[in-house]
């Protein structure tokens, strides 16, 4: 055996041993890294699932909120310390379907009701309007030719009857004794008398009025509030709504 030959046969040995010592540990840390590995998939896995059920959840909370659930959470974190509920899919649905016909069924009501009012606050307005106009008339009615304002101290002409006030009757006067009414323009010499029957009317119309005032403010209120319902919101609410408690009905679950 040559000196190169030996060499070769040694070196080879030595490289075996020192594989052969390196191979087991090699071996053992691979195995580590591939475990290692593995439970990282699965916790980053697990970490996955944990927050696709977390959105799920808030979803669900989030839709019986809305639903009006009282038993719901008042926040997200208050809900998650209630600890898992219906749990079950079909219990689920039930109760989805069941809040969402109470909806739909309140909606349908309330267009309803809006629909009756509306009509009666109509008839009101329409009846207001009216008085509006008798309102005017005995307005009119109850002024004084000479200064258009309410009668003060109502007193009539002798003999053509027309009424002024008592100190724009003094304007009439046109001699010592003489009064020209300046209605229909008739002279009279007997001076006037006091028109209690218009005093009367002018102090029961001067209540009514301001009754009337108050009528006619509360309806504008009225009509302002009602002017802020949305309705075609609404109906576009309850369309989605009978949709998706239609779909649960026909599927047993929402699409
Ligand atoms: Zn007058
Ligand atoms: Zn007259």
């Amino acid at each position: 055996m040559s000196a190169l030959q030996k060499q070769t046969e040694d070196s080879v040995q030595l490289r075996e041993e020192l594989l052969g010592k390196a191979k087991f540990p090699l071996m053992a840390e691979l195995r580590e890294l591939e475990d290692r590995v593995l439970k990282n998939t699965a916790a980053l896995h697990q970490a996955h699932l944990n927050r696709k059920n977390l959105v799920k959840q808030y979803w669900q909370w989030r839709q019986r909120v809305e639903l009006g659930d009282v038993k719901a959470g008042k926040t997200f974190e208050e809900e998650l310390e209630r600890g898992p509920r219906f749990r079950h899919v079909g219990v689920q649905n039930v109760i989805q379907t069941e809040y969402l016909s109470q909806q739909v069924d309140w909606l349908r009501q309330l267009l309803r009701r809006e629909q009756t009012f509306r009509r009666h606050v109509l008839r009101v307005e329409s009846l207001v309007n009216e008085l509006r106009e008798v309102n005017l008339l005995v307005d009119q009615s109850l002024r004084c030719p000479v200064c258009q304002q309410i009668c003060k101290d109502p007193v009539s002409l002798w003999p053509c009857g027309h009424s002024f006030c008592q100190a724009c009757f003094e304007t009439l006067s046109v001699s010592a004794y003489l009064h020209r009414c300046s209605v229909c323009f008739s002279v009279g010499s007997e001076g006037c008398l006091p028109n209690l029957l218009l005093s009367e009317i002018i102090a029961k119309w001067a209540v009514k009025e301001a009754g009337y005032s108050n009528v006619t403010d509360s309806l504008r209120e009225v009509k302002d509030h009602m002017e802020m319902f949305q309705r075609d919101k609404m109906q576009l609410r309850l369309n989605a709504l009978e949709y998706r408690s239609k779909q649960i009905r026909d599927h047993g679950y929402l699409t």
